[in-house]
């Protein structure tokens, strides 16, 4: 299958930001970057990154707060910290390269075998495989294979005939090409424009007429929902905020202060009073929902202007505002809270 699919990713490959080089650090973030996220949405963030951390020292040697920033709105935020450890790592433990074997890049903190695959391959030219969902869905159809491929015992499988089937020559080359072809021939949910693909003749699917039902994927577990009361804090021309805890979702970024439930605005004064503030003005309400894998957030937002402190808050102007790393989930309220210190700042 090497050949065709070769011939067709020299004339079909994306034009991507990171295509093209085989530096291990770029190919790396950008890999990394595209794991639960659509590559238009990863572009500019791909290339900011690049433009303020262009090498592994640069990484290991930025702060939190800026770390976040240029990942906030990617999600999954702990793909940022491991980068950023592994940076460390590199650093402290690699003279700021990356080893040219598939062992030790295993080693480093969050990288598994797809990552690991996709830098031996492409920046090493290592014969290894590189199996993302992409991947997965081209070779369960190739092959017509109706196990689920969720299944990490039957994901182990597909990595061994991976292993075996992936160029000894261009294996660079030959996983992105898959990477290509899963994203824009062989596409999920019943799409694959099996006219255009150039290993329509050895798949099995396609034979079958059954790429619609491959690959098989198990239900996807339930996801529960929170319910939340949200606080936009206005005091002397500033908002409060907090930080949340260095574990767990979200870890360290900061948030508007909540509590459990939904509060309406007399019990949403309670939690008010324990922080050490007194309301003064309660002016507007707020709804808004977030959703994470595994929970959605159903929250009510109330915008007040209060007097007191509260120790655990900091204060933020604008610029601090826009400096701070706000977690796209209170996206709403982080767009209203810029709109009132926009609008008033001497009043708000
Ligand atoms: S022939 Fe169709 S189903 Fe088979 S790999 Fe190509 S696009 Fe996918």
């Amino acid at each position: 299958m090497a050949g065709p699919l070769l011939a067709w990713y020299g004339e079909n490959k994306r034009t991507l930001p990171w295509r093209g080089t085989r530096d291990p650090y770029q190919v790396w973030v950008s890999e990394v970057m595209l794991q639960q996220t659509r590559v238009a949405a990863v572009i500019p963030y791909y290339q900011r990154w690049m433009e303020e951390l262009p090498t592994v020292q640069a990484l290991a040697e930025t702060n939190s707060e800026r770390l976040m920033k240029l990942w906030q709105g990617l999600g999954y935020y702990s793909r940022a910290r491991n980068l950023q450890k592994a940076a460390r790592t590199l650093v402290s433990d690699y003279q700021g390269r990356f080893p040219e074997s598939l062992r030790e890049l295993l080693k480093l903190p969050g990288v598994g075998d797809y990552t690991a695959g996709a830098i031996a391959s492409i920046a090493f030219g290592l014969p290894v495989p590189a199996v993302d969902g992409n991947v997965l869905r081209v070779t369960a159809r190739v092959a017509a294979v109706r196990e689920n491929i969720l299944d990490p015992a039957v994901r182990k499988k597909f990595q061994r005939w991976m292993e075996e089937a992936v160029s000894q020559e261009h294996p660079g080359e030959y996983n992105q090409a898959l990477m290509d072809l899963g994203a824009t021939v062989c596409l999920p949910n019943g799409a694959p424009d099996c006219g255009r693909c150039p290993l329509a003749s050895i798949c099995e699917a396609n034979r079958l007429g059954i790429q619609d039902a491959l690959p098989v994927r198990a239900q996807k577990p339930s996801r529960r929902t929170e319910e939340l009361t949200v606080y936009l804090l206005l005091r002397d021309g500033k908002i409060a905020l907090r930080r949340r805890p260095d574990q767990g979702l979200l870890a360290g970024l900061w948030e508007f202060p909540h509590v459990s439930g939904v509060l309406e605005e007399e019990e949403a004064a309670v939690p008010v009073g324990s922080w050490g503030l007194a309301p003064l003005d309660w002016r507007k309400k707020i709804e808004a929902k977030h959703i994470f894998t595994h929970v959605e957030w159903r929250m009510t937002g109330y915008l007040l202007a209060v007097k007191g402190n509260c120790a655990d808050f900091l204060w933020a102007d604008r610029e601090e505002l826009d400096r701070l790393a706000v977690p796209s989930a209170f996206a709403k309220y982080l767009a209203e809270a810029r709109e009132i210190l926009a609008a008033c700042p001497e009043r708000a």
